[in-house]
């Protein structure tokens, strides 16, 4: 059924949208037979879980963090983790700088922002972000490269009330980009959109969906 699963959404979904299949808590054997089926970028929320995946599965692998990273656990991906979705401290971004720099590489990253109506300790706020941007800090820093945005909307059926939330990011997404990464190519990112939610998501003008349940069956 994966890869049935797959083929559908990617039948369904434009080109320039890139599909992470969220493998989180599913078996090598289920993230085998995905890659069988073409699928290469793969999401994975704890570092551990992502550190003994990769070390089995193909070096082709374009290896996704989706979920919060504590910044003593950067150390354990930095050799080959293809994109960090949840950059929202600049304490994180100077770690993943440093352990870019002794890797001899540039870790691209995405700002995580806080849209959902729903507490939450992780997430920038738009000002936080700019402060980060605009920090000396952030300006000395040459390991790493920052590829764009991702969110989370609010856990609910209101349609409308996501919508408004992918919405939020997508314009967060556009005054950066005119603001600090006017010529960088690199800034392209809009992630947004899971099972329940992305074709929502593409609407409001997504190009990364991060999707598990619907590739790879519920998770228990
Ligand atoms: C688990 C997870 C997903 C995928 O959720 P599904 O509803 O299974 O598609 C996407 N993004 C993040 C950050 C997640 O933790």
């Amino acid at each position: 059924m994966i890869k049935e699963n797959i083929h559908s959404i990617l039948s369904e979904i434009p080109k320039n949208v890139q599909l992470v299949a969220v493998s989180k808590t599913k078996p090598v054997s289920a993230i085998s037979e995905a890659y069988e089926a073409g699928q290469r970028h793969f999401g994975e929320n704890k570092v551990q879980e992502v550190v003994d995946k990769q070390k089995v599965l193909p070096d082709d692998i374009h290896w996704h963090l989706i979920g919060h990273l504590q910044t003593n656990k950067v150390k354990q991906i930095a050799p080959f983790i293809w994109l960090i979705h949840s950059v929202d401290s600049l304490k994180l971004l100077t770690e993943i700088n440093k352990q870019g720099k002794k890797n001899n590489r540039v870790i691209p990253c995405l700002l995580q922002f806080h849209i959902a109506q729903e507490e939450s300790k992780f997430g920038l706020s738009f000002e936080d972000a700019s402060e980060i941007l605009q920090s000396k800090e952030f300006e000395a820093m040459e390991n790493v490269s920052i590829a764009g945005v991702m969110g989370m909307a609010t856990f609910t059926n209101d349609e409308a009330q996501v919508r408004k939330e992918f919405r939020l990011l997508s314009s967060y997404f556009d005054k950066l980009k005119s603001l600090y990464f006017e010529d960088k190519e690199s800034f392209k990112y809009i992630s947004i959109g899971m099972s329940g939610d992305y074709k929502i998501a593409i609407e409001e003008g997504s190009n990364m969906i991060r999707v598990g349940g619907t590739i790879f069956g519920s998770r228990t």
